[in-house]
């Protein structure tokens, strides 16, 4: 079955649960008004669906090809990547003084959302370019800017993001790689990365990397690291000292290589530039993972949608089975099933779910940069909480409605001719990088829950409580239990909220620390459910939205009351259970404990 890209949904989710209006209303867009977002939409839908979705198996059958002269793509890829950056798609969000078109974040997740939902493993490639830009633009000096964001930006040259060492996962305090500094002021790096995404391919000539590394004497941890800017071809078109040593055989994005770099191999070092101030290199990163956090968020949710479709289009054509009450004539197609409705329903509901809590989180981005001079920070308080609920939500909807998928395919799913398996393979990587869904969770209640005093979270609470109140007043029978569900949601929301902020308060980590994950689950539950009833109550469609946001809350916001239990009360026994049945003995298991010791006080990639 064939793409569609849904330009419609996403442009009205950016309109009612994203807030494209007022973001356009600051100004700071030009002209750019909602008919020509959806006419980028839809102009992007068509490339999504004409030259990316018809490579997406060709990835995942053939892989990628490293030999001696490098990482080869497979077939048609670096064609369809030279026609993707000669329309101008690399461009989109980077700045205009780069040659970018500086359109909002919104627009940007948007039209990242149908690449990926066409062909996840090529759109992680400009994702990450799009994120180095990014971070070039806001740390780099005037002369790196000058050298290498127009071609960055036009696409000509690819980026990566080097953080990831053999034992430096989501501690990155224990980054090992080192830079030497020169007399010209530029630096040798040597050391090892793994699990490089696009370190080394046939797409550009050139390809930036972005490398965390340690200068001499830098303190250990997490604030003695540096950020570098390493690249693969040197000025004079010199191969630089950096290579892929391999790349990994992996679970899914099998079109999308993933390699282990390393720098300097040859004895000199690898020639790289600083970006950004000595030793807050890791600052200097979240600008990229940030911004990365929210896409591969985004990525979960085009894949999802994929996944839907499929399973749709599946679930219409197979037919199994009589209806219960009825006479027993032909078999009817499964989409028949009330179990199988159920299934396709929840595919749908998360998906939309998951794309509302993005494009909030977008639109928070947007507010924060062109917004109301005095209402920035707020809005910048807003896109830091909400960008580890949208990653790890979105992400774990992906895996969950793709698991869906191959369910309604039954064994066909199982098998891989149907594409279904391959949504599942490529989505389970999303809860797995820019950070787990674990430490997501942990940013979240250890560092997002205190952002302006409590302001941010008492904020999003209150949007849930007045979704529930417009439902509530509305008292239309086509809404069911919406209201009083999403009623109970804020309440149960405020109350774990509560119980992590004085466990915080009072030093008991472990605790909060405990119910980080359902936490997060709540939360997202909680306002992911209120964004749709707040688009179905703006809704002109007839009811589509109406019954999704009514089965988004009767099917998924009841989880919050246990949800909350979990948060509120699970600390003890989850403690009791793994004394009993976890407890690390035996020098082996010590040893396998020891990798994951923190030895610079506190997980990286949630301490920024
Ligand atoms: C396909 C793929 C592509 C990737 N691309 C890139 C890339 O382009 N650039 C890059 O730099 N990296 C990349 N990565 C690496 C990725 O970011 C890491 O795998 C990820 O950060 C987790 O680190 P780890 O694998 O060492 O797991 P670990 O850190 O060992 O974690 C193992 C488990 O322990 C949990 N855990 C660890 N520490 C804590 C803690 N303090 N508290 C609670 N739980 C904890 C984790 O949540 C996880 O469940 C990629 C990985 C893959 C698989």
């Amino acid at each position: 079955m064939s793409f569609e890209a849904p330009v419609g949904e996403i442009a009205e989710t950016m309109r009612a649960a994203g807030g494209l209006d007022e973001a356009l209303a600051t100004g700071a867009f030009g002209d750019l008004s909602p008919d020509t977002v959806t006419a980028i939409l839809a102009e992007a839908g068509r490339f999504a669906e004409g030259v990316l979705a018809p490579l997406n198996r060709v990835g995942d059958r053939d892989g990628v090809r490293h030999d001696e002269n490098g990482v080869t793509t497979a077939s048609g890829w670096k064609q369809a990547y030279r026609q993707w950056a000669a329309a101008g798609w690399n461009g989109l969000g980077a700045p205009t003084e780069w040659g970018g078109q500086g359109l909002p974040v919104t627009v940007q997740v948007a039209v990242q959302e149908l690449w990926n939902a066409g062909n996840a493993s090529f759109a992680i490639g400009p994702m990450l370019t799009a994120g180095a830009i990014d971070a070039i633009a806001a740390h780099a000096d005037d002369t790196l800017k000058r050298r290498y964001l127009p071609r960055l930006v036009s696409g000509e040259w690819m980026a990566t993001m080097n953080l990831t060492e053999p034992q430096a996962g989501s501690d990155l305090g224990a980054i090992r790689t080192r830079a030497e500094p020169q007399a010209d002021g530029s630096y040798r790096i040597f050391g090892q990365k793994i699990f490089i995404t696009y370190g080394e391919h046939d797409l550009t000539d050139n390809i930036i990397h972005l490398v965390l590394a340690r200068l001499p004497e830098a303190p250990a941890g997490t604030r003695g690291i540096s950020l570098f800017l390493v690249p693969k071809l040197l000025a004079d078109g010199a191969r630089n000292d950096v290579v892929a040593a391999g790349v990994e055989r992996k679970l899914g994005i099998h079109g999308a290589p993933t390699c282990t770099m390393v720098y300097g191999g040859a004895g000199d070092g690898a020639v790289g530039w600083r970006i950004g101030a000595e030793n807050h290199g890791l600052a200097a990163m979240f600008t990229m993972m940030n911004m990365a956090r929210l896409s591969v968020g985004v990525q979960g949710v085009g894949v999802a949608e994929g996944a839907y479709q499929t399973a749709l289009a599946y679930a219409r054509g197979r037919r199994q089975g009589h209806p219960p009450a009825g006479p027993r004539g032909a078999m009817v197609p499964i989409v028949e099933h009330p179990d199988v409705q159920r299934d396709l329903l929840a595919m749908k509901a998360l998906t939309a779910g998951g794309r509302a809590i993005c494009h909030a989180c977008a639109h928070a981005i947007d507010m924060s940069r062109s917004g109301p001079a005095g209402e920035r920070a707020r809005w910048a308080s807003r896109a830091g909480l909400l960008t580890p609920i949208a990653k790890a939500f979105a992400t774990d909807a992906a895996i969950a409605v793709a698991s869906t998928g191959v369910q309604v395919h039954g064994g066909a799913g199982y098998i891989e001719e149907t594409g279904a398996a391959q949504y599942l393979r490529d989505a389970r990587v999303f809860a797995i990088y820019e950070g787990t869904n674990g430490i997501q969770a942990i940013d979240l209640v250890t560092r997002k829950l205190t952002l302006d005093d409590g302001s941010a979270i008492a904020a999003v609470i209150a949007d849930i409580g007045k979704a529930a109140a417009d439902v509530a007043a509305l008292n239309s029978d086509s809404f069911g239990d919406t209201g009083v569900r999403l009623a109970a949601a804020a309440a149960d929301l405020a109350a774990a909220t509560r119980h992590l902020g004085a466990a915080l308060a009072e030093g008991r980590a472990d605790d909060a620390l405990a119910g980080a994950t359902p936490y997060l689950r709540l939360a997202a539950l909680a306002f992911g459910g209120a964004l749709l009833a707040k688009g179905a109550l703006a809704a002109t469609d007839g009811g589509r939205w109406v019954a999704l946001a009514r089965f988004f809350a009767e099917t998924f916001v009841g989880e919050t009351s246990g949800l909350a239990a979990t948060v509120v009360t699970g600390a003890d026994g989850l403690r009791q259970a793994a004394a009993a049945m976890l407890t690390v003995d035996g020098p082996a298991a010590r040893a396998a404990s020891n990798r994951t010791k923190l030895d610079s006080g506190g997980t990286a990639w949630s301490t920024m």
